[in-house]
């Protein structure tokens, strides 16, 4: 039961999307427009000069049948709405490269590995990993519900453009050091990530341009919270969608 716990961090109950369901935002970049989908729960989807780089994708939260193929995913952690077989199997192609931490390397046998606060170049866009971990929410026996050094999160650099995609974290004082973010996704559930507050407190320290509040479950997380918490940074724009 234990065990069975373990994987078990924050699944949601939501509708599978269809494709033409999700949503999307598109930023200008200097050389190429960027189309950010928003697939649901943690999962993304960014679509670049030709490049579709899915990020943690769920098979619960969208068809992914529908959805693009894959040149590249990122998975942040090994939690199962996070590392999801059935997801990657349904986008994955011949040469869909991967890039996951340690520990899902040991599940999924394949892929370039980053820990923590490494990077590597894949088709001219610059992934960087940085930490993501609990220091407040703790399980019942004490343990994080994310350890510190085991999950990642990225930020993906498309050319200068900077997307910050947190993974399952905290308002950790690493993220001091995240700078120039264009876009930051950052988690907004409990017990497994952020209160409002928390997610205040990091969108204070990282300064993105655009913030997208992200796993999260509508109707229990406070929204409306985030949007007056920040409402006072002009610099932040909040942007809530549908996840
Ligand atoms: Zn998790
Ligand atoms: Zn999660």
């Amino acid at each position: 039961m234990k065990r069975f716990m373990l994987f078990v961090c924050c699944i949601v109950l939501v509708p599978v999307l269809t494709m033409g369901q999700v949503s999307k935002d598109i930023f200008e970049t200097e050389s190429f427009d960027l189309e950010t989908w928003f697939v649901g729960h943690g999962s993304l989807m960014f679509s670049y000069n030709g490049m579709n780089i899915h990020v943690d994708p769920f098979s619960r939260v969208a068809d992914y049948s529908e959805l693009p193929k894959a040149d590249l995913i990122l998975i942040t952690h090994e939690h199962q709405d996070h590392l999801d077989t059935i997801a990657i199997n349904l986008i994955r192609k011949d040469d869909t490269k991967f890039v996951l931490t340690p520990t899902c390397y040991n599940i999924l046998k394949e892929g370039f590995v980053l820990s923590n606060n490494e990077s590597l170049n894949i088709a001219g866009i610059l992934i960087e990993s940085v930490p993501a971990y609990n220091v407040v929410h703790l399980r019942n026996d004490g343990q994080p519900y994310h350890p510190k050094g085991v999950g990642n999160g990225y930020i993906i650099n498309f050319g200068e453009y900077r997307v910050y995609v947190a993974g399952d974290t905290e308002d950790i004082p690493e993220m001091k050091q995240i700078k120039n973010i264009d876009v930051a996704f950052l988690p907004m559930n409990l017990p497994f990530t952020m209160t409002p507050e928390m997610v205040a407190n990091a969108a204070m320290m990282i300064q993105p341009r655009v913030l997208y509040p992200y796993h999260f479950r509508f109707g229990q997380t406070n929204l409306d919270e985030l949007e007056e918490l920040l409402e006072y940074e002009e610099e932040i724009e909040v942007r809530i969608r549908n996840f």
